[in-house]
């Protein structure tokens, strides 16, 4: 959204919560519509030079023996053209192409927002203020812009009663190049391996309530996680082990972001913020990008920011309900209930 407004002349500031880019996560797909997105970005090639080399998918017992492996080209969602590739990467492609042309605000947040009908007026944490002609909401699943304009969390996030975290352990736990995973009925742990020194990890759990917890207290978090695992194999207790040294963990409880709007006034939220589809659907970055050229597609074609704020809410509307309605086939997929439905869904890779 940022390179699309200033492509088309506006002044642009990027306010980032983190020190920097914010980084970590598991390899994440750019699919269909996105690469189109990336394609007009000018980013399709590095992103395509950043692909993974991923084989495929193996699921393992507890005594670590493969029971069936899906190669890439067997899986049927995927296209030869969809790209896997680190969040990290994905990051670095789409920082490098804006750096330079847009104002970064790091180590900051927006506090205020007042708008009238001519512009919106920003406070930020530093206390700085300023005044724009929009403000656009990227700021991902728990939004700021999103609380401070359009309401409280809750009434916008959909409990998917499961959990997940994600961290990075020493390589020799993975198989280069493949993903290896791992389930109880109710637990799942993966471990990607490609190309460097650590595999990325991801541990996930149902759960039948929220869990209460503090999103700046690291140690509670990680023993939420080593809770939710105690008394699993395969190699899952060397998984926590490595967990507890962990610098860049992250959890998150699985939820969907629906709102009626995505826009009031001149404020618009994009991505995660809008519609997170949760990370079983695949799709996350996919709608993120996919979401924002159509937004900036409308801004760069209507005379009135009303006009395309209206495109954004109807036209995007269905490509969103229809991809976060898939995620239930996704759970049963990474989080089967019983044993039964483990070797159920074990028997797709025969
Ligand atoms: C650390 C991390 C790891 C992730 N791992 C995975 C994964 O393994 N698999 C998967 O499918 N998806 C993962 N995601 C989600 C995935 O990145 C998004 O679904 C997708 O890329 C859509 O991106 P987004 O830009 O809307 O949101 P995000 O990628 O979440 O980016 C939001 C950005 O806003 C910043 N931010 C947050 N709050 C504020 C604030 N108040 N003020 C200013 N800045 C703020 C964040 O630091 C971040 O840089 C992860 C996200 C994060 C942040």
């Amino acid at each position: 959204m940022a390179y699309w407004m200033n492509h088309y002349g506006y002044d642009v500031t990027v306010v980032e919560i983190g020190l920097q880019p914010r980084r970590g996560g598991t390899p994440i797909d750019v699919r269909g519509e996105a690469l189109d997105c990336a394609r007009r970005m000018g980013v399709l090639t590095a992103i395509k030079e950043a692909k993974l080399p991923t084989k495929g998918l193996k699921f393992m017992n507890a005594h670590n023996e493969v029971q069936s492996t899906m190669l890439v080209e067997e899986i049927g969602a995927i296209t030869l053209d969809d790209t896997e590739v680190r969040r990290d990467d994905l990051v670095d492609i789409l920082y490098a192409k804006v750096k330079n042309s847009v104002h970064y605000k790091f180590a900051n947040r927006i506090t205020q927002i007042e708008q009238t009908s001519e512009n919106v007026s920003v406070t930020f944490k530093d206390e700085s203020t300023g005044t724009y002609d929009f403000v656009v909401g990227a700021d991902g699943i728990h939004s700021g812009v999103r609380k401070l304009v359009f309401g409280k969390e809750e009434q916008f996030t959909h409990f998917l009663n499961f959990y997940f975290s994600v961290f990075t352990v020493d390589g020799s736990l993975g198989e280069q190049n493949y993903a290896h995973m791992y389930n109880t009925p109710d637990n799942m742990a993966t471990v990607y391996f490609y190309n460097q020194d650590s595999a990325d990890t991801l541990l996930a759990f149902r759960a039948s309530g929220k869990i209460t917890f503090d999103r700046y207290n690291i140690q509670q978090q990680k023993q939420i996680v080593t809770d939710a695992f105690k008394g699993v194999g395969w190699k899952v207790p060397q998984l926590l082990k490595a967990l507890k040294q962990a610098d860049n963990f992250y959890l998150d409880q699985g939820c969907q972001i629906k709102m009626p709007s995505w826009t009031n006034g001149r404020v618009v939220l994009i991505g995660d913020a809008a519609y997170a589809p949760a990370f079983p659907t695949g799709m996350g970055s996919t709608l993120a990008m996919h979401g924002a050229t159509i937004l900036a597609d409308a801004m760069a074609e209507c005379d009135n920011h009303e006009t395309a704020f209206e495109i954004y809410n109807e036209t995007f509307r269905p490509t969103v309900e229809k991809l976060q309605g898939t995620v239930y086939d996704g759970m049963s997929f990474v989080l089967p209930e019983t044993d039964e439905k483990i070797y159920e869904r074990n028997k797709i890779g025969r």
